[in-house]
Parts: C-alpha cells; structure tokens; sequence
C-alpha cells in the first residue's frame, strides 16, 4: 500500500534490460503512478527517466482495439480463422520453410514459449527469430563459443564490488541508466574506475577516468593487445589454466595482431593495459558497439578471452558482462526464441536434445536445421520464398538494416500479419491482418533481465477494446491449424510451469538454464512470485557461475577462441567517405510508439540530428541547425545538424528511433548495410559509410 492507502502492484519496467522493477497504482482514469521498486535487486527504487514517465504512456489515443482485416474491423473469430487457414494452406502448398514469425524482446517469456512451441514443434520450421537478433546475437554466439551454452556469469551485484568497469560500446549512462547510477555510487563509495572504449565521445565519459575513442570496429585488435600484455607480464591465472582449451592458440594469434589499427595514442592503450591488469576485481561491461558488428562474435571471444586467461569470471567484482537492449532478451534466449535456438538453451542440431523436447512436446514436426535469422528472413520475404509471415510487437520497415528493401519485401508478401498495441507503425500499415494485443500494463508473465533475474510483469489495467494477451492468441491459432492439446492453455501460469519442467529436462543434458524447482508453482505463488535469478533447482538458487571453473562444454572446459582483427564491412568510397554510427537517445525507446507519447521524454532532443565533427562541416559548409542530406546505395535521410567534437573526424553519428510516422526523411536504418557476422546473424548497424551534403 502506498501513501495515499491505495493498492500498489509489483512490476518490471518495459524498456531496457537493467530489468527494473516498478510499483505501480492504478489512478482509477486510466493513468497510472510509478515509483521504483525499493526491494527489487535490480534497482533498489531506482528508475530512470524512461521508466518514471510510464504513467504518460499508458493512454488509449493510439491504441489498436480490434482486429483488422484489410484495414476493416472484424471481430476475433473471422480474424484468427484467417491467420490459421492462411498459414496452414501455405505450409501445405509449399512446406513449412514458406511462413515465418518475425517477435521481440518485448514478449513476455510466456508468450515467447508459445510463439516458439508452434512454429519449431508444431509448423516444423525455424523460421521464428526475433529483433534481439539486432540486439545481442553475437553476445549468445560468443559465450556459446566459449562456455558451451549461453551463459552470463556474474550479477549486477559485480558491479558495486568491482575496482575497475570498462565500457566497451556501451553508452551505459543513456541506455542503462540506473546501471550506470549504481556505477557512479561504487565510484563514490570505493573509488571504481571507468574507462569507456568507444570512438565517440558519449555521456558515459564524463565521469571516465579515461576514455579511449578507438578506430570503428577495432576491439578486436584491442583486446587481443591486452591479452597479449597479460601473457607477456605472467598474468595469466596458471590454475585456472587448467579449465581451459585454447590458451596457447589464443595467445599466440593476440600476439600477432596489430594493436595500433585502433589507431589510439600509445601511452593511453599503455595506461589501460596496466589498469586492467593490474587490478583484480574488473568487470568488462559491453553493448551494442561490440554486438552490431560483422565480427561481433569474434569480438565477445577477444572480451571473454582477456578474463578467462586471468580467471577474472565468476568471482566478486569480477567477468565480463553483456547487458541486453530489451526488457526480456534473456526470456526470449532461454526459450529458444532466435532461429538457432532450441528452448532451454538445447541446440536445435543436437539430434539427442530435439528428441526430448519433440517428445516432451508430444510435436507433430520438428526441424532438424536452423531457420533463417532476421536479415536473411526479410531477404526470404523479399524474393518470395517466404509467402506468409507473422511480426509481433516490433517494426522492422524502421529497424531493420536496409528499411526502405525490408518495408517493400513486407508490402509485397502475399500474407502479413502483425500483432501489436497499435496501428500507427510503419509495419502495422503494410499488415493483412492486425491483431491487437494487450499492452506493457495490461500484460500477466514474466522477464528475465540481464543478470538472470526472472520478475513477474502484472497487469493493473483492464485489456482495453478486445484486445488479448499475446500468448492466448498464439495458442487460439495453434489450436485453429490443429494443435488443439499442445496449445491448451489456460493462463500463463501454465505455460510457465512446462517451461519451468522443460528446464529440469534441459539440464539433464548437462545445459546451465535450470528453473526446474518452479515446475509444480501453483497458481498462487507464480500470482506472487518475487524476482528470482536463476538457476532456481532444489540444490541451489542464483548466484554466480565459472568460479568453480566448471564449464559446459562436454570436456567441462572452456574455449579460448583465437581470433583476429577484420575491417568492417563496408568501406569508406569518395561517393560514401564517412562512417555512420547509431544508436539509442537516453530518453527514447525502439521506434518511438511509447516514449513519443511522454512530452517530457520528447522534449529531451525533439528531432532527429546527425553530430558532424567541426572539420567536417566546415568543409561541407554545413552549420549548426542545417538540414543535412546522408545518402548511400540502400537509402537517405535528412537529419538537422549538430556540430560536435564527440564524434572524431569522418564520422557521423545519428539516432535510431524516427520512423516514418513522426518523421518521415529520419530512418536512420534505411541507410544501414544488410551486412551481418557470419556467426551471430547480427548485422553491423554501427559503421555504415554514406556521403553527406547540406540539404
Ligand atoms: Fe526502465 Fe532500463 Fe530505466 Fe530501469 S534503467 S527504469 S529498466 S529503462
């Protein structure tokens, strides 16, 4: 009970995946009052300024409150029907590889279970990946190199113990803020140093102690430079040693990497490489900069290999850590939601692993190869091998690379469907069939942020129009296309608790994602389940993993990868010379459809801008408050400019979140390469090459 004795509801912010949990009180008109949650691990009553405007964002002006079909009303049965008979009728003209689900880190693990039961269980495709495929692919394929499963060792507890946090491509103060906050206060209170390793200069530098603005795309170089020093000074751990494969390979192609293509001053490189070996308890947080890469993957190994030579994972303050753009990417990676994935962090191409799980199942098809990821998909859209496709709660004609070909493929598929809060997206407006689905504070499951922690989302506000939960209309049209048992479920309880016995399945083949000890939660305790990081089994509950050196592979080892700096994908040209960076704004989210709906969060940076270093504009003659024109091959956009020495010399940077609705010459992903790492799917968002001229 709050204050005013009115009753509040215990949450999980909807945005990023800090995970914060939020007390929430219904006004009785619709609105809604939060405040952090003071017990909750993640924040400790800490919100940021996304997460304490939620109350602005709840109103129904633009919400989608009945279905659509070919833009008319109709009512659910006419709508489900539809979906069902259209998928089954494709998948038995031209087989199960022909239809495709395209989700989102903002499902809930309930829904994601659903989404992802159907189509690898029962459609007997892979064709399910989802838009954290942009968001941390190559974080899952860097631990599943490394540790044998995609594992996060240590908590956001590390982070108040450690003596030294490097940020690595991570604006941690915009786009984890309450992280960040938590980081200042362990610099208050024990001294923890920063280094931010980021070649702009971001508003996480303003309390480094040093800031090291690197070449786009050279971590690698970097970190191999590092792991290099730690063997040539006799750091490396010689018994923890003994848990790994690799040390010798790695070391050696470190060696001959080349650290000065990070084209960074010598004493500084010299400066980080005696702060991070010297010191013990060191955490190395890393985010898009290092995930948005055709060598992401590569780069995740260069991070984890510098901690497992040292033995610096799993113990207090110490690992390296991967921190998640959206709110439930881990429930999505823990129930095998991405095309590569098979639930409970099972491989999909394990024949041992597909059998329990189509026997626990009791599937009618299952496949036996990975389905295509998020570029490729639209790719398959596009030229017409993908002739049924179903997109929740996320808008790939903006955030998608190469926007303009993604939004024309979803135009000219024979059968879209979309579920989502609204219809003001620029995908809701390419759909055949709209589904509306209940939104943030109208939803009942859970989220797993990025240190693990499993918090129930609760629903304080009535499902407005007819709008329905996700997870229920995913069943409805399992059970319409014939899967009547499979997809019998009567609330997301149930589907917890199969995941949950899944889980305990899962870890029999020695797999580190176990909740096994939730798989008979009544309906009662899961009402009032409290935030709980996982592995929850009988024996044990959270914590961390690796200290005991004690790994996944099936040798129990783990892998130090060698790997070697690459150049990025695409190359600065005299028709495209500079390179683009983008990302997050502090008080955005995603494509906008909420925080534009907070005047206080849209009054922060009001309109889409590029920042061009001063040399650059001065040879463009562009000035301060200019219209600029970016062009290359894929696209254009047509951004207000900001002069600004954060960005170095030929590079630009620019937001991702205008879309077509709030502003129609500003998608930034228009302009963005279809170029992916080879391992991870994920594509390189963050060094595109475009010309650019005063507009
Ligand atoms: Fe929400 Fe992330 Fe802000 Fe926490 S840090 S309040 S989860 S946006």
């Amino acid at each position: 009970m709050d204050g005013a004795g009115l009753p509040e509801t215990r949450s999980t912010c909807p945005y990023c995946g800090v995970g914060c949990g939020v007390l929430l009180r219904a006004d009785g008109n619709g609105g809604l009052d939060v405040r952090g949650d003071p017990d909750h691990p993640a924040n400790f009553g800490r919100l940021c300024s996304k997460g304490s405007a939620l109350g602005q964002t709840v109103g129904l002006e633009q919400r989608l409150l009945a279905p659509r079909i070919d833009g008319a009303e109709a009512d659910w049965d006419a709508a489900l029907d539809l979906v069902a008979n259209t998928f089954k009728a494709t998948i038995a003209e031209h087989g199960p590889d022909s239809v495709a689900f395209y989700v989102s880190g903002q499902l809930l693990t309930e829904d994601y279970y659903v989404a992802n039961k159907l189509m690898k269980g029962f459609i007997g495709s892979a064709n399910i990946d989802t838009n954290s495929r942009l968001c941390m692919a190559s974080s899952v394929a860097g631990h599943k190199r490394a540790f044998g499963t995609d594992t996060v060792p240590g908590t956001y507890d590390d982070i108040d113990e450690a003596d030294l946090v490097v940020l690595v491509g991570s604006n941690l103060a915009w786009c984890h803020p309450v992280l960040f906050q938590r980081l200042l206060a362990a610099r208050q209170s024990r001294g923890t140093k920063i280094v931010v390793i980021d070649p702009r200069r971001t508003a996480s530098c303003a309390d480094a102690d040093l800031h090291l603005p690197l070449a786009p795309g050279s971590d690698v170089a970097l970190f191999n430079g590092l792991l290099a020093q730690i063997a040539d000074r006799g750091a490396v751990d010689a018994d923890y040693a003994s848990h790994l494969n690799g040390l010798d390979d790695a070391i050696a192609t470190a060696r001959a990497d080349d650290a000065t293509i990070t084209g960074l001053d010598p004493a500084d490189l010299c400066a980080f490489y005696d702060l991070w070996i010297g010191t013990q308890r060191v955490v190395t947080i890393y985010s898009q900069g290092v995930n948005q890469s055709t060598s992401g993957t590569d780069k995740v190994n260069a991070i984890l290999n510098c901690h497992l030579a040292t033995g610096r994972i799993g113990t207090t303050g110490c690992g390296p850590f991967s921190v998640t753009g959206q709110p439930n990417a881990m429930g999505g990676r823990e129930v095998g939601g991405l095309a590569n994935m098979l639930a409970c962090h099972l491989d999909l191409e394990n024949a041992d692993h597909r059998a329990a799980v189509r026997t626990f199942w009791g599937a009618t098809a299952m496949p036996s190869r990975q389905g295509l990821k998020a570029v490729d998909m639209f790719r398959a859209v596009a030229d017409g091998r993908i002739k049924a496709l179903w997109i929740i709660h996320t808008n790939p004609a903006v955030s998608m690379p190469d926007a303009d070909a993604v939004r024309d493929a979803i135009a000219n598929c024979p059968f879209t469907v979309v579920s989502d809060i609204t219809a003001q997206t620029d995908t809701a407006r390419l759909a055949d069939v709209l589904l509306p689905a209940t939104a943030w504070a109208e939803k009942d499951g859970t989220v797993t942020n990025s240190d693990r922690t499993i918090t129930r989302q609760r629903s304080v506000l009535p499902a407005p129009g007819r709008a329905r939960p996700d997870w229920d209309i995913l069943a409805e049209v399992g059970r319409r296309m014939g899967f009547a048992r499979a997809f019998d479920y009567a609330n997301p309880a149930e589907i917890f608790r199969e995941h949950a016995t899944l889980s305990g399945i899962a870890a029999g083949f020695g797999r580190d994602f176990d909740i096994s000890a939730l798989s008979g939660i009544s309906d009662t305790d899961y009402a009032q389940f409290q935030p709980a990081r996982w592995p929850v089994t009988q024996e044990r509950q959270g914590g961390r993993f690796f200290a005991d050196g004690a790994f996944f592979h099936p040798d129990g080892k783990a892998r130090l990868i060698a790997v070697t700096a690459k150049a990025l994908a695409s190359v600065a040209t005299a028709d495209a010379p500079f390179v683009l960076n983008t990302g997050r704004l502090r008080d955005q989210w995603h494509t906008m459809t909420r925080t534009a709906l907070s005047p206080r969060l849209s009054g922060h940076l009001p309109e889409p801008f590029v920042d061009i270093h001063p040399d650059d504009a001065q040879t463009l003659q562009i000035a301060t408050a200019d219209l600029v024109r970016l062009t290359n091959v894929h696209g254009q956009a047509i951004l207000r400019a900001r002069i600004s020495k954060d960005v170095q010399k030929g590079q630009l940077f620019a937001p991702i979140h205008w879309t077509g609705e709030t502003a129609r010459c500003a998608r930034i992903d228009a302009l963005v390469a279809p170029a992916t790492d080879p391992i991870s799917g994920q594509p390189e968002s963050k060094a595109g090459t475009v010309a650019a001229a005063r507009f």
